[in-house]
């Protein structure tokens, strides 16, 4: 079977893998002339790397990524420790280790091996304009006016999903009163005791910074309330001064982390929300990852998500006889764990709202998303 892949992120990466491995025929449309280092890390938890080493990309993760000996939870101002995990044991709890990476480093991981499995799959400079899908394929028409056919189409062209708008017209984004700010600092610039991995939060905002590439960067996340829309998008540089101000009352070692991002550089954008769908397939066209179901990135669960569907979908086809059926088996397989996901993450941000206290994280445990075994779980 020939298989269309739209969008060459993390879920088009993941399926591309899995499926070429099953034996389908996958070609990926990326949009982006070149891949692009947007200088960021992420954070792969034990869900996500079960079926990333079952891809076989377990060695090449190995050489960069950082599995914390612990992640902190403290209170913003004071420091405090509220919650303590401890992530070196994961791996023995969860049977995959927790990892954190620089995102380029999981992008040419990935490229790499889909370039050694599939010689020439990914097609950069691609971008999608339209598809369509009649009883026998799907077809697929470029922005450069170029067309082309396949037996199905994978849409996985991320949170601003063309062909989700195309094909299911949902409700409009809306803002969520959240801001993020995003930034790496390298790790030879600050002291020793710094090098470490954590969540320092409260009163509706939170500093996720954590080590990525052998510890030689460390990343940070920060997001705060705003009442104004602000635009929605990765790379947009903001003021270091605002930045600083919105964070000055967070305890000092968050503050010195912050205050040190590489070039002296941060990115801002706004968190928008989108409703949920409730079908995530039409013809021979089937939405995955952000494009199906996007998540606020309060729990680090969008990507591992991705990833799930990914190796579910891929499973979906190997066991029915027709996309359809296959579309609605992976539908009915993944909607309940991801919307599970989705409410799980919402209430974590809310958690982050008020003053901290040693009740504020109870019940929090990570091990409902971490134990998920996308690779054996039993289908529908
Ligand atoms: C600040 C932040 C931190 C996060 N941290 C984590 C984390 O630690 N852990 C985690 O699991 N998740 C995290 N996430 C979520 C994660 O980044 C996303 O869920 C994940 O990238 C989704 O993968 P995807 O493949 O669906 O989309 P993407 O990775 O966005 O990929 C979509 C791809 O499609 C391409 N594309 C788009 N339109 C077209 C078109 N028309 N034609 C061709 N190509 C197209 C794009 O160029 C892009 O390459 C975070 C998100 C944010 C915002």
């Amino acid at each position: 079977m020939k298989i269309a892949i739209i969008g060459g992120g993390i879920g088009g990466l993941a399926s591309a893998l899995a499926m070429t491995q099953a034996g389908f025929s996958v070609t990926v449309y990326e949009r982006s002339k070149a891949l692009i280092d947007l200088g960021a890390g992420i954070t792969l938890a034990p869900n996500a790397t079960r079926v990333l080493y079952h891809l076989g990309l377990g060695d090449e993760l190995e050489k960069t990524s950082v599995t914390p000996p612990k992640t902190e939870y403290r209170h913003y101002h004071s420091a405090e420790v509220i919650m303590r995990l401890m992530t070196k044991d994961f791996k023995q709890l969860y049977g995959a280790p927790y990892m954190r990476l620089h995102r380029w480093d999981l992008q040419e991981a990935m490229v790499k091996l889909l370039n050694q499995e599939a010689p020439g799959a990914l097609r950069l400079g691609a971008e999608v304009q339209s598809v369509h899908s009649d009883s026998n394929q799907a077809h697929l028409k470029f922005a450069d006016g170029s067309v082309s056919s396949a037996d199905m189409v994978v849409a996985s062209d991320g949170i601003r999903s063309t062909v989700r708008d195309q094909l299911f017209k949902p409700a409009p984004a809306t803002f969520t009163g959240f801001v993020a700010w995003r930034g790496l600092v390298d790790t030879s610039l600050l002291p020793r005791h710094l090098h470490e991995s954590v969540v320092a939060f409260g009163q509706g905002r939170h500093i996720n910074r954590y080590l990525v590439r052998r510890g030689e960067l460390l990343n940070f996340i920060a997001i705060a309330h705003r009442s104004q829309w602000e635009a929605e998008g990765w790379t947009i540089p903001a003021p270091m001064d605002e930045f600083l101000e919105e964070f000055s009352n967070f305890d000092e070692g968050t503050r010195t982390v912050i205050s040190r991002p590489a070039k002296g550089q941060v990115f801002k954008w706004g968190l928008f929300g989108r409703p949920w769908l409730n079908q995530w397939h039409s013809g021979r066209i089937v939405l995955l990852g952000d494009a199906a179901h996007p998540m606020l990135p309060f729990l680090g669960q969008g990507a591992a998500n991705a990833i799930e569907d990914a190796i579910i979908l891929t499973r979906c086809l190997k066991s029915e006889s027709t996309p359809e059926k296959a579309f609605d088996l992976y539908q009915r397989s993944r909607a309940p764990r991801v919307k599970t996901t989705t409410e799980h993450t919402e209430r974590r941000g809310e958690r982050y709202l008020g003053e901290p206290t040693a009740d504020s994280l109870k019940g929090e445990d990570p091990g409902v998303q971490y134990a998920y075994d996308a690779v054996n779980t039993p289908l529908g």
